[in-house]
């Protein structure tokens, strides 16, 4: 009788500490390294120094695996929703930030803007877009054309939960599809966007959109300093 105590209580020794394990590991951070790529699964705390250690070697910031100043400032950076590393994990290989960039079958492509800012005119919308259409048309070989009927690129301003599975929070200002994911793009609309110089929390829509629209080519994110894929 009194065996059978011990061993219930051992285990239930075990279940608490197996517990605390979980919980003690920072969720939001867990979250940001399993999204972006560092991790496919992160259940104990050192699967967590691990993906910290990649997310630091990535970065090219000091690999300590731990959560110091530059990392965690680096974690509320803005920054685009698309991952920096394909998950290793083939269970995960169905979602769109775990695939390589891919082609367009056509050279020849229309785009529309479905949702615009609330926070700019139609206009600065528009021209922010074509800038940046401009800018990747004049190297490569593909020409856009903006449209108001359905177009093989989709933009839309959208904020929160947008219904694609990967909502918006406070630190991602935009994502975007591959090609084979239909190439559509998703601006949060509840950053502050404007068209000139950028003070204090104010996000430039035509570099975004530039960065966004390599996505829709198909590149992927660069780990290169002040590269235009620089997530
Ligand atoms: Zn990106
Ligand atoms: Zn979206």
């Amino acid at each position: 009788m009194h065996q059978v105590y011990f061993v219930k209580l051992i285990s239930l020794v075990v279940l608490l500490i197996y517990l605390e394990t979980i919980q003690s590991l920072p969720l939001q951070e867990k979250r940001y390294l399993e999204v972006y790529g560092f991790a496919s699964d992160i259940s104990d705390e050192k699967q967590f120094r691990e993906a910290v250690s990649n997310f630091q070697s990535h970065y090219h910031l000091k690999v300590t695996g731990k959560l110091d100043d530059p990392t965690t400032s680096l974690f509320s950076t803005p920054r685009c929703g698309n991952a920096d590393k394909r998950k290793p994990n083939s269970r995960q290989r169905k979602k769109k930030y775990s695939l390589d960039g891919s082609k367009w079958q056509k050279v020849h492509l229309t785009y529309r803007i479905l949702r615009y800012s609330s926070k700019l005119s139609r206009h600065q919308v528009e021209r922010s877009f074509k800038m940046a259409f401009n800018q990747w048309q004049s190297t490569s070989i593909l020409r856009f054309k903006r449209v108001t009927t359905k177009a093989d690129i989709e933009i839309q301003f959208r904020t929160g939960d947008h219904g694609d599975n990967h909502p918006f929070d406070d630190v991602v200002l935009a994502h975007s599809y591959f090609p084979r994911f239909g190439g559509a793009v998703h601006m949060n609309d509840a950053k502050n966007w404007v068209t000139g110089r950028t003070k204090g929390d104010q996000v430039n829509l035509y570099q975004v959109a530039l960065h966004e629209l390599g996505h829709v080519m198909g590149l992927e994110h660069s780990d290169v300093a002040d590269a235009i894929m620089q997530p």
